[in-house]
């Protein structure tokens, strides 16, 4: 059996706006331009890496050990992603730490609140360890930490986000737009959105 895999940035795209996975994903468009962004975004975020990959960031959340751009995807989940790097604590559990080339703004945006979820649930599965903890690195800030707590509840929020979309891709449906005109002014699929 084919797989569709989906990776974190397209689930993210979905909450931007339902009709984002039918375009991208039912019909297609922009696919291309699409990964083409993602993947050099990714280098962007990886030469910086360099820089800033500090093992006293690891300490300071009581790491033991970790694996540096690990590529993990689970056919459960139907879902692909890379993490920048995959701790392993003390207490037994284990946490994703994603570094953001971003300056620290008072407040984790809901995207990547839900990125880190899915991390976590990737992690879950592959080494079979508990995440409840992820923590980003926002290098523009002196590579300021923050702390998410990875609760059962947003857990079941990204599982009922990934059903969503599946059900768009598998039933070939139109969505509902999202209601805000602001992000249609800005949405490189204005052109062939019927709003
Ligand atoms: S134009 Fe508006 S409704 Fe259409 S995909 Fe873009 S954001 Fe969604």
């Amino acid at each position: 059996m084919d797989f569709i895999f989906i990776t974190p940035s397209e689930v993210i795209e979905h909450m931007f706006c339902p009709r984002f996975t039918y375009f991208m994903n039912v019909l297609k468009v922009g696919q291309h331009e699409h990964r083409r962004q993602l993947v050099n975004k990714g280098r962007l975020i990886h030469e910086n890496k360099l820089v800033t990959n500090k093992d006293y960031l690891r300490k300071k959340v009581g790491a033991d050990s970790k694996l540096l751009d690990v590529y993990l995807s689970s056919e459960q989940l139907m879902l692909v992603g890379k993490i920048d790097e995959v701790l392993f604590l003390q207490d037994g559990t284990a946490a994703p730490l994603d570094y953001k080339y971003a300056f620290w703004e008072n407040r984790i945006y809901n995207t990547h609140i839900m990125q880190q979820t899915l991390y976590a649930m990737l992690i879950e599965l592959q080494f079979q360890r508990t995440v409840n903890r992820a923590f980003i690195v926002y290098v523009r800030s002196k590579n300021h930490l923050e702390q998410i707590d990875i609760t059962e509840n947003l857990k079941i929020k990204a599982k009922k986000v990934l059903d969503d979309i599946f059900n768009i891709i598998n039933l070939s449906y139109y969505p509902n737009a999202k209601k805000s005109k602001r992000k249609c002014e800005d949405c490189t699929y204005r052109n062939i959105c019927v709003a």
